[in-house]
């Protein structure tokens, strides 16, 4: 389904994730580990929950890339790849600063912002990996999201 077309995420079981993620999202369904939180995701068409609203932000995303998951994978992995530097710092941080996710985690609290248009990482995609790395050091140091609106 074309990601235009999605309005409300959908949570199934996953049954292979990588460790150290709580749930992966596929063409517009959140495969989770948690039954509670395939639970939270169903249970409601409104945005309640940090993840619920991360991962609309991604099905927005996806949208503004010409409304297709072909090209939205493609740039997805091509950014996790460019981000492979970081992997010194933790073995995460190459995914968690993804011109994507940098977006995604910025905004997740604000449940509102995934209602519109989800546009804001193409700005973060002019980051430079030596950027990308004064944020990773700070986030892996402090644990709080260095990166703010
Ligand atoms: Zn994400």
């Amino acid at each position: 389904m074309k990601p235009s077309k999605i309005k409300v995420i959908k949570a199934k079981r996953a049954h292979l994730l990588l460790p150290g993620f709580k749930a992966i999202m596929l063409f517009g369904i959140l495969y989770c580990r948690k039954k509670t939180d395939i639970d939270s995701i169903n249970e409601t068409d409104e945005i309640n929950s940090q993840l619920k609203s991360h991962e609309t932000i991604h099905i927005r995303q996806a949208e503004d890339c010409k409304n297709s998951w072909f090209i939205y994978y493609m740039r997805y992995i091509w950014q996790w790849i460019c981000n492979l530097p970081l992997i010194v710092i933790d073995s995460h941080a190459p995914y968690k600063f993804i011109p994507f996710e940098i977006e995604a985690y910025t905004y997740q609290n604000n449940w509102e912002y995934c209602k519109g248009k989800c546009d804001a990482w193409r700005r973060f995609r002019k980051l430079s990996i030596k950027e990308k790395r004064i944020y990773a050091k700070e986030y892996y140091r402090t644990h709080k999201w260095p990166i703010t609106v």
